[in-house]
């Protein structure tokens, strides 16, 4: 079984090659992580809390550890979903201040304590079965986004990446939350560009170094998607990505991912009340608000 999944994966990979579009058109995530994630999801189901280890039946996490993961409480930023100070700011700074390609971003949590613990065991433990706790996190955090969307998508891992790890926890997260909300997900994006690890980069160097990383399978009549990944940290994956959704045809693209990184300065405020209820829609990219209200006055 294993042989005919690898082949069968095999000829759509050279398919992609030649005809991208089609692969699009097609648009469904690869049939090979799919087949191992409901493989996996099988066998290691597992029996214990994977936080504390006291016995379970139906779940990874047991309702303590669940009610201790770190989560962002309301107010928070309409467009990147940052904590703010005071519930009438619609906007964080960095949003008021360089807008961005995707229309909005939501997280279930923080990067910390358990849920850190839960995505590091995703990702770099090989523990896929984790892929079907993360996603009820993700229908959870997803429930102002799902309903607006008409297809879920990933942000891919260029194929030496995917050869190392054995599978994109991205993906993986996207095709257990397209089971759960009954939309399968969408390959739209390619990994053009082999990129230095983001961990460990300053903000400039993430956005610098991701940039041009990513580009559209093809064209797509699809208006909305949404982009699934297991963490937000300053949103410069996010941003390329939707850059390049956008570029392949997408009008709107929306992001959700398990977690966020804790805001590098947890409390700050709007100067004075020049950028409460912006419409979001009339920031274009690339507009410098915040130079132009130092310019003002
Ligand atoms: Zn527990
Ligand atoms: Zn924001």
């Amino acid at each position: 079984m294993g042989v005919s999944i690898a082949i069968s994966w095999s000829r759509r990979g050279e398919a992609g090659d030649d005809d991208a579009a089609e692969l699009m058109a097609m648009g469904r995530a690869t049939a090979l992580t799919r087949e191992l994630a409901s493989g996996v999801l099988g066998l290691l189901y597992p029996p214990h809390c994977y936080l504390c280890g006291v016995p379970l039946e139906e779940s990874f996490v047991c309702p303590d550890c669940y009610r201790r993961l770190p989560r962002p409480q309301p107010p928070w930023c309409a467009r990147c979903g940052a904590p703010v100070e005071e519930p009438e700011v619609d906007l964080c700074l960095e949003c008021a201040t360089r807008p961005w390609f995707f229309d909005r971003a939501r997280s279930f949590g923080f990067y910390a304590g358990g849920l850190a613990e839960l995505i590091r065991g995703l990702k770099y433990g090989g523990e896929r079965a984790l892929a079907w706790e993360l996603a009820r996190y993700l229908l959870q955090a997803g429930d102002e986004l799902l309903p607006r969307i008409e297809a879920l998508t990933f942000v891919p891992m260029s194929r030496p990446k995917l050869r190392e790890r054995g599978f994109n926890q991205a993906e993986l997260l996207a095709q257990e939350l397209g089971k759960l909300a009954d939309l399968p997900p969408v390959s739209a994006l390619v990994k053009v560009r082999q990129t230095e690890d983001q961990t460990g980069l300053g903000p400039g160097e993430r956005f610098k170094n991701i940039s041009g990383a990513f580009a559209p399978y093809g064209k797509t009549s699809l208006q909305r998607g949404l982009l699934i990944d297991d963490v937000y940290t300053t949103g410069a994956t996010a941003e390329e990505c939707a850059r390049a959704l956008l570029e392949g045809g997408f009008q709107e693209v929306y992001v959700l991912t398990v977690a966020r990184s804790r805001p590098r300065v947890p409390k700050f405020k709007v100067p004075g009340s020049r950028f409460r209820n912006l419409e979001l829609a009339n920031l274009e990219p690339g507009t410098d608000l915040l130079r132009g209200a130092v310019q003002g006055g």
